[in-house]
């Protein structure tokens, strides 16, 4: 599973390194790269508003959990699903 690191904390450990002055070259700053805490971060679920039939009503469903809304929000509130995906005609 890939791993990610924040760009602040990055830079920080780099500076923190050099100025202590265990860090000189591009091969001493590789190996302090595990010093770097971690980024807690989730993969984005990507989704799109869909036709819902079971309302007459214009009404859409999330298509990554079928949460029915009437309205086209930019996340579904129901799953997080980021609602960028192609939309659908009608
Ligand atoms: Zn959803």
């Amino acid at each position: 599973m890939a791993e990610y690191i924040e760009r602040e904390a990055a830079i920080r450990t780099a500076v923190e390194a050099v100025d202590a002055g265990l860090a000189t070259t591009s091969g001493d700053l590789a190996e302090i790269r595990d010093d770097i805490p971690a980024a807690d971060v989730a993969p984005v679920q990507h989704g799109r508003w869909l036709k819902n039939e079971r309302f007459k009503q214009k009404c859409r469903k999330c298509s990554e959990c079928g949460f029915p809304s009437y309205f086209e929000f930019n996340h579904c509130p129901n799953c997080g699903a980021k609602m960028d995906g192609r939309k659908e005609d009608g």
